[in-house]
């Protein structure tokens, strides 16, 4: 099954899902979007007003920026996969909960399964937090680590949320320069690893 079939049987599947929390408040499922194939994958908090309405991430202002962020690097958001930590809008935009988090992780984890990126950029401090439990955004921002998810290595690089940066002009300021970073890290990442007769 091609992902993008294997993507939207999930779709299907989490719609149809009638246990998953934040559902009642919300509008729409917000899935993700971007290229089945993609060799990174942008992890967002959760869907908030504009995205609520169209069912698409990072539609509102921090998307905008987000755009510009991928643009900076000659990327279009068409050439990664955006999704959130959280798939329905928590109300007010509040933080998500820990249960609600808990409760969209197998659908999270069956997303980075199918698509099988290169490379995560975690946006905020959420999406950082699970594959970081514990670190600082302040300390680990723009840097790179490399994780074994189940049996492949992924290298993850946090960075801050976009609309914190449009709130500071520090954030802005460095969340601009780790994007920078972002072509090498992932021409790095997408190097076939040397065969053993290579080496000969
Ligand atoms: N903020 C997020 O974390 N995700 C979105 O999709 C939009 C704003």
């Amino acid at each position: 099954m091609s992902k993008k079939v294997q993507l939207e049987k999930l779709k299907a599947e989490m719609q149809a899902d009638k246990t998953l929390p934040l559902r009642e408040g919300a509008t729409n499922l917000v899935f993700g979007e971007g290229i089945p194939n993609a060799k990174i994958l942008a992890i967002g908090e959760g869907p908030g007003f504009h995205e609520d309405r169209l069912g698409r991430p990072f539609v509102g202002n921090a998307g905008t920026f987000l755009n510009k962020l991928l643009a900076s690097i000659n990327l279009k958001r068409e050439d990664i996969f955006i999704t959130n930590m959280v798939f329905f809008r928590p109300p007010n935009n509040r933080d998500p909960e820990p249960q609600e988090l808990e409760a969209f992780a197998k659908y999270m984890d069956q997303i980075i399964n199918i698509i099988s990126p290169k490379v995560i950029i975690t946006l905020g401090r959420f999406s950082m937090g699970k594959f970081l439990p514990g670190a600082k955004i302040s300390s680990v921002h723009g840097k790179t680590f490399k994780i074994k998810w189940q049996g492949k290595e992924i290298v993850v690089v946090p960075m801050y949320h976009p609309a914190a940066a449009l709130r500071r002009t520090d954030i802005m300021n460095q969340i601009k320069e780790d994007f920078q970073k972002l072509p090498k890290i992932l021409e790095e990442a997408t190097k076939p690893e040397l065969k053993q007769t290579e080496l000969f």
